[in-house]
């Protein structure tokens, strides 16, 4: 049986595990903190759930494995510095840019990139942690311990976000889901709408983004582009080396999920362009316990992923599908008493988009 070493062992491993069954792949996921070391034959494959890992006995072994995948592009990519760069080389767009090195001043981050300016972390940020607003009208200076370990970008005044989840083999063979419109909240992802047929019209230009850089990379395996689009076109926000959480909804819309299109292409069996069925919408569950209670709503799968309850953490979500809209429309009516108070602008933005 073809084996995949997972490094991490987030929810995103365990639903690589899931759909490894079906492919008879055995699918183990490592916890970087893990003291014993697996014996990894040279024809295992080792891919990761998670851009950054820490320096432990765990993942220096999975790193020095023959079969360890894109190597050299998941590390330039857990460097926004280095991914920044490598959009701009491809001459993809992306947000307008700048490093924050140790010299750095407000002020001239403010004559390149305008008045109000992100500041990202080069490492480790995550679900909008590792954020910073640079405001010139306020005053706000680099805060000491960011010199040196940031990017800045311009404020992009998108109209929404939207995101790609395509997936390359060895042979260089590519495949692209539908364009996700997805919702933020305070750097986190809410809610995912696919497919939008108002989005179609730029699918051809994010899967022309999207394979240039899995083809550059010489990538295998999923990866995804989160966007920003401005009028009639897209700006990559940033790059994902892995399944990724607007992808969730491929789980009960496609009839290959991310999740083993992921495994297709690692384990080296064929992949091919996912049908989509219906229409998608895919719920986060963020910071709350569990209601059971969801369970029940018709159209709907829940994914529980047994972690610790805290506030801001993802520990679940609701995909929703069904080939009509009005059954879609009414398992969100099923919903929103079923979920807090501040679900209820969720509900209503995809309500919104729905079309
Ligand atoms: P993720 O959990 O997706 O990995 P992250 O912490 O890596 O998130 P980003 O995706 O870079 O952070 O940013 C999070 C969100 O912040 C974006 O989805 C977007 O809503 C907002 N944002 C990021 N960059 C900009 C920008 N340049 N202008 C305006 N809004 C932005
Ligand atoms: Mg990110
Ligand atoms: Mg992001």
């Amino acid at each position: 049986m073809a084996k995949v070493w997972v490094l991490g062992a987030g929810q995103l491993g365990a639903m690589l595990q899931q759909a490894a069954y079906p492919l008879a792949v055995e699918v183990t996921a490592l916890p970087p903190e893990q003291e014993a070391l697996p014996e990894i034959a040279p024809q295992d494959w080792v891919t990761v759930e998670r851009e950054q890992w820490p320096d432990t006995p765990m993942t220096r072994h999975l790193a020095e494995q023959p079969g360890f995948l894109n190597r050299d592009v998941l590390y330039r990519i857990a460097d926004r510095l280095y991914q920044k760069q490598m959009l701009d080389e491809l001459g993809i767009a992306t947000a307008p840019w700048c490093n924050v090195d140790e010299q750095a001043h407000a002020e001239s981050i403010h004559q390149q990139l305008g008045e109000d300016v992100l500041l990202k972390r080069r490492q480790g940020g995550y679900d909008g942690k590792g954020q910073f607003w640079l405001y010139q009208d306020q005053g706000d200076e680099i805060p000491g311990d960011w010199l040196g370990a940031a990017i800045a970008e311009k404020k992009i005044p998108f109209t929404e976000e939207l995101s790609l989840i395509g997936a390359r083999d060895s042979q260089g063979n590519t495949v692209f889901y539908p364009l996700t419109l997805n919702l933020h909240r305070n750097g986190i992802l809410m809610a995912s709408v696919a497919p939008l047929g108002r989005v179609a019209a730029l699918q051809s230009q994010a899967e022309a983004m999207l394979g240039k850089i899995l083809d550059a990379a010489n990538y295998v395996g999923v990866m995804a582009m989160e966007c920003f689009r401005v009028g009639d076109t897209l700006m990559v926000n940033e790059l994902a080396p892995r399944v990724h959480n607007s992808g969730h909804w491929t789980q009960a819309g496609a009839c290959v999920s991310q999740f083993e299109m992921h495994l297709r292409a690692v384990a080296q069996l064929p992949i091919k362009a996912p049908e989509v069925r219906g229409q998608s919408v895919m719920i986060n569950v963020i910071g709350i316990e569990r209601n059971t209670q969801w369970m029940t709503v018709p159209a709907t799968q829940c994914y529980w992923y047994g972690k610790d309850v805290r506030p801001g953490r993802k520990v679940g979500h609701i995909n929703i599908n069904h080939p009509e809209k009005s059954a879609v429309k009414a398992a969100l009516a099923d919903l929103r008493p079923l979920l807090p108070e501040n679900y209820g602008e969720v509900i209503d933005w995809v309500l919104e988009h729905l079309p």
